[in-house]
């Protein structure tokens, strides 16, 4: 299906036509075969009877590019200061793999998180940065603990004492009081909720207790919808709800007033098979995301789902190798969100320094932490060739490792491509070729 040319541009047959792609360059075309080879013989300079149009793309298209980089030496600017509460949480939903334990169990102490805050401003300020980020994750964040109000606090004090700017986000399930939304909703720049709204979100995202969250949670984004924050919907989809995307686009568009709905795939595990749950077939999932995003952008509202953001590029996927800070409640420095058991069953090693409370600093080993800059300095060799190379950027490196083994396309890839290959095809005004190269597929889904 994909037909690497040269690394910088990237050629994909949709139906009868070629998308020509080269993000770096900031271009794109749709050509028919006459046109793709004179683009190829203009590539090599053979110029004779080559349209000028055609000549004009494969100048710049030799133009040098710099490609986005992973960062180098010590940490002189973080991506963001990610603080985890908690590893526990008070839903049980039924895709979550998440056993509890006593390391779950543990809430970081508001001084961990205060030195933290302190170690990161200095950082910030020692480096001659006045903007900066904090994100809350969990678990559940909010859960058994109130921490998050006197950190976001502390660290607005603090900022303004240095004379730096902070935003604050949060990704949050949802539960909690009316009073808590009221001041999450005029306290943070973003919220990422979760919630797979009103037809799934009982089903999939149960109470511990095992009575439904719907009405919790709606609230939730009913208050955030009213308040200061940008509120980010983020909907997990899986083969049945997926054919739901575009009524759910239409409730979360009338219902709410999101910034964007992210729609992330299910990610296949142990649990969610045994729960009936698995993810969405790709072709499909990019239809409904298609329709759904048209629903969406009709409302001025962003669709998105990780990995397919056209409008940046980027080196890596996430926080890993990227300089992103992220503390677990019990103050260890860490690259990624999950629990270490879940890295260490991938063979990697993603902490790489501790906040000491004391003298309130990061204490970072280098080491370590350039060993993991190289993960996405060194992405899987088949993303090499892959026209989302700067966009999805080889993908989780915990979940989805699989594929430096295979060496070849699975799901979750052909899902990033086919959505992004989509979002490029809607900014050029064809959206009717995309779908249907999408029927065609369907038809024949070894194309
Ligand atoms: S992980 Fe898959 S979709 Fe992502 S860049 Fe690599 S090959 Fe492309
Ligand atoms: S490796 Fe995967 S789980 Fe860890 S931060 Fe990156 S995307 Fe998230």
């Amino acid at each position: 299906m994909i037909l690497p040319v040269y690394s910088t541009y990237f050629v994909t047959k949709i139906a009868d036509r070629h998308l020509i792609y080269a993000p770096l360059h900031g271009l794109s075309a749709i050509l028919n075969e006459k046109q793709l080879t004179q683009l190829q013989r203009a590539c090599r300079g053979e110029v004779d009877n080559v349209d000028p149009v055609i000549v004009e793309m494969a100048r710049r298209l030799a133009e040098p590019m710099r490609p986005p980089t992973i960062p180098q030496g010590r940490i002189a600017s973080p991506l963001f200061l990610g603080i985890i509460t908690t590893r526990d949480c008070d839903m049980k939903c039924r895709y979550c793999d998440f056993v509890p334990s006593a390391q779950s169990r543990v809430v970081m102490d508001l001084e961990t998180g205060r030195a933290g805050v302190d170690a990161y401003l200095r950082l910030l300020v020692d480096n001659g940065i006045n903007e900066g980020e904090i994100q809350f994750f969990g678990g559940e964040p909010f859960f058994q603990n109130t921490i998050i109000e006197s950190l976001v606090a502390y660290a607005r004090h603090g900022a303004s004492k240095e004379g730096v700017s902070v935003a604050f986000n949060v990704t949050t399930n949802g539960l909690m009081s009316g009073k808590r939304a009221m001041w999450v909703a005029d306290n943070f720049d973003a919220v990422v909720l979760s919630f797979d709204g009103a037809a799934f979100q009982d089903l999939h995202r149960p109470l511990l207790n095992g009575h439904g969250s719907y009405a919790l949670v709606h609230r939730t984004a009913k208050i955030l919808s009213e308040g200061k924050t940008d509120l980010v919907i983020r909907v997990c989809v899986t083969r049945e709800s997926a054919a739901r995307l575009p009524d759910l686009a239409r409730e979360l568009a009338e219902t709410y007033i999101p910034g964007s709905v992210c729609f992330e795939p299910l990610t296949d595990s142990p649990l969610s098979a045994a729960n009936n749950l698995f993810p969405p077939e790709p072709v499909e999932f990019a239809r409904q995301f298609f329709l759904a995003e048209d629903i969406l952008l009709e409302h001025g509202i962003a669709a998105a789902s990780s990995g397919t953001d056209i409008d940046s590029l980027q080196a890596g996927f996430c926080p890993v190798g990227r300089d992103a800070i992220l503390i677990s409640p019990s103050g260890e420095i860490n690259a990624c969100y999950l629990m270490e058991t879940e890295w260490m069953r991938a063979d990697l090693d993603l902490k790489f320094g501790r906040v000491n409370a004391a003298s309130r600093e990061f204490l970072f080993d280098l080491e370590k932490l350039e060993s993991i800059r190289d993960i996405p300095r060194h992405p899987p060799i088949l993303c090499g060739t892959c026209l989302c190379r700067y966009h999805c950027a080889g993908g989780c490196h915990v979940n989805h490792r699989q594929i430096r083994q295979d060496g070849e396309y699975d799901s979750v890839c052909i899902r990033t491509r086919l959505v992004t290959i989509g979002k490029i095809l809607r900014r050029m005004g064809a959206s009717d070729l995309y779908l249907r190269w999408l029927d065609e597929l369907s038809l024949n889904p070894n194309h």
